[in-house]
């Protein structure tokens, strides 16, 4: 493949097989029993361009004319100058200026791309294509180069409907998880261009997966939440949420909603009331017996902790952050503690701070290093033995390499769980789930095939090696993912692979294996029931 291929209008750029594909062990060393990576149906083909490599995440349109190709082309190049502007790019213009003009091409950084190495190092997935088209696409179109400087430079690529249609899905083909930039010594960032790419689609063109969009940030910004969930269904599922915990633990906990001057705001990836609620039941729990004085809100938005606008545009994520502190200035809480949720970590602690100034600036923490130290200083008591299996930890990109907390859930874990190993690599150097970037929730058409077999393949491998001697079925495995939007990915991939069924292997957070080694705990508190 040439980078002049992107504008020929012509037979898709790459066809992905499973094949092709980085081997995994046992039991998947027999290739019969990993799932084939699905095709789109005769419609969709028809309907949708699928020209880079056959997978469909945006489910971009051909358009109907040439009147209308050639608006969308000025409207992207109306999109790329505005990506190089400062009153335009209030974000993230200098590092985007940054890794667009400071790449050497020395190439050292592609090994580190989980997708990359996945795929069978598929050059389509080399991490720093999207830049070098996004380079050429610039001094063609924004800087203007003579046509013998773009010839000489090899900067001449023509930008048509084409190009667009395939540098927006191949957007989608970046988790954004930022391994690639940790490797670079010049400090290129090619996650970031991706994400760049992503928004110049959105703001200019209206191009965003509908998950992201119109069910993510719209539906979050008018009902509350991008579950869908509304301030009343909430107080509903926290009534179910008081009754359960009275079940498990024999004693009823009044959980605090909307609680004014309480010290903590805690806000959970409101993923986690309709798929895992066992998660926020444990936050409960362990609040309550550590005398913490917190708070949930059911404020709109205030019990949401996501902003998918992170992954793509600049003004709905804006819109969600503002309103994330206005409900915790409402309740004059002293800070926010973010629940287990990668992605709102890196929203609301850290890329909110081109947000929130002045008085908005309010203290945004990890619940991570909280719960360290409530098992550290013993405010909990707990016996390890009750987490009698193996455990591993998965690492969310957000929370781990961007934001380096890395520490305190490894010392959750060597205090509480006998059998805890770790995958290699780890910690900063760990392998995305293969969800990040809104990935985890995108169920357009193929792309939730894709995302199983090559996105998050690397952590499945990494996943069955550290499990590889405890690999039966019939000893349960945990897989620690203080995540929202990991676990969703992992339930994804480990349903596609069926590793429940042929290796026992589980997930879930890890306020539930604290609570799960609670000394004064009758029962169990993790049922090991497949969800
Ligand atoms: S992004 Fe960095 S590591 Fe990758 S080719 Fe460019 S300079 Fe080299
Ligand atoms: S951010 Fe991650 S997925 Fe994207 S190119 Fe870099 S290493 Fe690959």
């Amino acid at each position: 493949m040439r980078i002049s291929d992107f504008s020929k209008k012509k037979e898709r750029l790459l066809k992905i097989k499973k094949e092709d594909l980085i081997d995994l062990p046992y039991p998947y060393n027999r290739r019969d029993l990993e799932p084939d990576i699905q095709g789109l149906t005769e419609d969709q083909l028809k309907t949708f361009d699928s020209s880079l490599d056959g997978i469909s995440a945006l489910g971009i349109r051909m358009p109907k004319d040439r009147k209308e190709e050639e608006e969308i082309v000025r409207k992207f190049i109306n999109g790329l100058q505005k990506l190089l502007t400062p009153e335009n790019n209030w974000t993230f213009l200098m590092p985007l200026y940054h890794s667009l003009e400071y790449c050497v091409r020395c190439q050292l950084c592609n090994d580190h791309c989980p997708v990359y190495i996945a795929s069978g190092k598929k050059e389509i997935y080399r991490p720093t294509l999207r830049g070098e088209i996004l380079r050429r696409l610039v001094e063609r179109y924004v800087k203007k180069r003579s046509s013998v400087v773009l010839k000489l430079s090899g900067c001449d690529l023509e930008l048509n409907w084409q190009t667009i249609a395939r540098l927006g899905e191949l957007a989608y083909r970046c988790t954004l998880c930022r391994r690639c930039a940790m490797a670079c010594p010049l400090g290129v960032d090619n996650g970031l261009i991706s994400r760049e790419i992503r928004k110049l689609l959105s703001q200019e063109l209206g191009l965003a997966p509908k998950e992201l969009h119109e069910l993510g940030t719209v539906q979050q910004l008018k009902v509350g939440s991008s579950t869908g969930i509304t301030p009343k269904a909430l107080k509903n599922i926290i009534e179910f949420i008081e009754s359960d915990i009275e079940e498990k633990l024999g004693k009823k906990i009044k959980i605090p909603v909307d609680k004014e001057g309480a010290e903590v705001l805690l806000i959970h990836n409101a993923g986690e009331y309709l798929s895992w609620p066992e998660n926020v039941e444990a936050f409960a729990i362990i609040f309550d017996l550590a005398n913490i004085d917190w708070t949930l809100s059911s404020d709109l938005m205030g019990y949401d902790a996501v902003n998918y606008g992170l992954w793509y545009d600049d003004i709905q994520f804006a819109r969600i952050a503002i309103r994330h502190i206005e409900v915790a200035k409402k309740l004059k809480v002293k800070k926010i503690n973010v629940g287990e949720c990668g992605h709102a970590h890196k929203a609301l602690v850290v890329v909110a701070d081109r947000v929130l100034t002045g008085d908005m600036n309010i203290p945004r923490e990890s619940a991570l290093p909280l719960l360290r130290d409530l098992i550290v200083k013993g405010k909990l008591k707990v016996d390890p033995k009750k987490n009698n299996f193996p455990v591993t930890l998965h690492d969310p990109c957000n929370v781990v390499r961007l934001m380096g907390i890395v520490e305190p859930q490894r010392e959750i874990l060597r205090r509480i769980c006998p059998d805890f190993r770790e995958m290699e690599p780890h910690g900063i150097h760990n392998y995305c789930c293969g969800g990040g970037s809104g990935f985890a929730i995108i169920q357009s058409m193929n792309f939730p095939s894709w995302r199983s077999s090559v996105s998050g393949r690397m952590k499945l491998k990494q996943i069955l090696e550290v499990f590889q001697d405890v690999i039966s079925p019939d000893v349960k495995k945990y897989v620690c993912a203080p995540c929202s939007n990991c676990k969703g990915q992992l339930r994804d991939l480990f349903n596609s692979f069926k590793t429940n069924e042929l290796c026992g292997i589980f997930y879930g957070g890890i306020a539930e294996l604290i609570v799960n080694a609670l000394e004064d705990l009758k029962k169990p508190f993790i049922e090991w029931e497949w969800h």
